[in-house]
């Protein structure tokens, strides 16, 4: 088995891994390095533009996962792309979204690649896409005279408590399994249960690292870390001021929103409107359709009955008043020209309003910037926005849906692959991991293969 690292980057970057195996190939991941624009942000396709590739298989629709997907397709018209059931019911307007992102980095930040691909074709090429069920094992290999007397390898998908469709994936040909984590959450969110990875096993396991350099402070429970944002929120609306939640689309808003109805059903939060974008609108209302199709600890929990959603309008935004409102709206990393953004402008140089993270922000980003900044001194938020000082309250919730690292450890260890190959997060990250792995497994091979690096295992 020969598998080759595509992502551009020696950082978290895109997603994307060849796996060879028995001379059939599968590209494991097709995403888009945030933070790196256009081209450069793409895996390294053109490097393996020979290959016949006979399938892409996505663990789940983060754009760091799927967010060239159209570009990997044109790259290998022979593929189909294999994914989770839920995930089918995403990946278009996921796609639809980022030609929009693009499009408007283009103009605004004149980044002239943009798009990488248009409308039309995530329409024309959605019929290569395919859902299969969770457990569910499906050949991809294409037979052809070179490789016939051989049985075709298959991928399975297991559930991997990240984001709703989210699989962790298994290729098996003959005598030879790898198992790719995906990301991987491996306790209970409020809706998602944690990842099913029961019973797998894998000569080679692919794993990703994002939180391998974040200890876990003695004592933590996400219980303990959502009952103190659900207190800020409440304090938060109890003052003069309004509360923003700056968060991501897909799954973020979903987990939060759901965790702010249980706390107005039990009376911890008074019922009032929860002000979403329009993306955050589109999420909530697959989940809602789609959860019956994916592990979910709550599925009688509806978001859209259980709570008074309003759209929030950029148009609208400016004569809004604040006061009591609370907004649990894109983008977490505040990028210019979102709504997130737009209210930050507004709501940090006064005390009376809350900013509450509840995710990563990268430290190059606004939501970065404002979150190293000193209450009472300017910082420079954005070049859109210039400088800003901040006095409003702003905090930070560890309600991560990553595993933390000493799971991702105890997972490897209980798998006693032959190979474990170490990916998807920053070089401390993976260091980390790697040593432990060291100590608990000293005849374990553990790789780091670099961009472009292809690796015999
Ligand atoms: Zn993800
Ligand atoms: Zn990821």
């Amino acid at each position: 088995m020969r598998v080759t690292n595509l992502n551009p980057a020696d950082t978290i970057g895109a997603s994307a891994w060849l796996v060879e195996t028995g001379g059939h190939n599968i590209l494991l991941d097709a995403g888009t390095a945030p933070g790196i624009e256009g081209g450069k942000g793409l895996p390294l396709y053109s490097q393996v533009a020979d290959v016949d590739m006979e399938a892409v298989a996505i663990s789940h629709c983060h754009q760091d996962h799927c967010g060239s997907l159209p570009v990997a397709l044109r790259h290998f018209p022979r593929a189909r792309a294999l994914m989770t059931e839920p995930s089918y019911f995403l990946i278009e307007r996921v796609l639809h979204n980022s030609v929009n992102v693009m499009k408007r980095q283009r103009v605004e930040q004149g980044v002239s690649d943009y798009p990488l691909y248009h409308h039309g074709e995530v329409d024309e090429l959605s019929y290569l896409f395919q859902g299969f069920k969770y457990g569910k094992v499906e050949p991809w290999g294409v037979l052809s005279p070179k490789t016939s007397g051989s049985s075709s390898p298959t991928v399975s998908f297991h559930h991997a408590g990240h984001v709703l469709g989210s699989a962790g994936l298994r290729i098996a040909h003959e005598k030879e399994s790898l198992f790719y984590t995906g990301d991987v959450c491996f306790h209970d969110q409020t809706l998602s249960p944690k990842a099913d990875f029961e019973g797998i096993s894998a000569d080679v396991l692919l794993m990703e690292t994002t939180r391998g350099s974040t200890e876990t402070p003695p004592g933590f429970t996400r219980e303990a870390e959502l009952r103190r944002l659900i207190c800020s929120i409440r304090d938060g609306l109890a003052g003069e001021g309004g509360v923003l939640v700056p968060i991501f689309a897909l799954g973020r808003t979903q987990e939060i929103l759901a965790a702010i109805a249980l706390a107005m059903q039990s009376g911890e939060l008074n019922r009032q409107p929860v002000y979403i974008g329009g993306l955050g609108r589109v999420f909530t209302e697959i989940y809602d359709l789609v959860s019956a199709r994916a592990p979910n600890l709550r599925p009688d929990l509806n978001l859209h009955e259980a709570l008074d959603l309003q759209v929030l309008e950029a148009r609208k935004m400016e004569q809004l008043n604040l006061k009591g409102k609370l907004f649990v709206i894109t983008a977490g990393m505040m990028s210019e020209h979102t709504m997130s953004h737009e209210l930050t402008v507004r709501m940090a140089p006064e005390e009376c309003h809350s900013i509450l993270f509840v995710g990563y922000s990268a430290p190059d980003t606004p939501a970065g910037a404002l979150r190293a900044a000193a209450q009472g001194a300017p910082f420079t938020f954005s070049p859109s926005a210039g400088q800003l000082v901040r006095h409003c309250h702003m905090d930070s919730f560890d309600l991560s849906a990553h595993a933390n690292r000493e799971e991702l450890v105890d997972f490897a260890v209980g798998i006693d692959p032959r190979t474990v190959i170490l990916g998807h997060g920053e070089p401390e990250a993976r260091d980390w991991i790697e040593a432990e792995l060291r100590e608990r497994l000293p005849r374990l091979n553990i790789l780091q293969p670099a961009p472009g690096e292809t690796l015999k295992v």
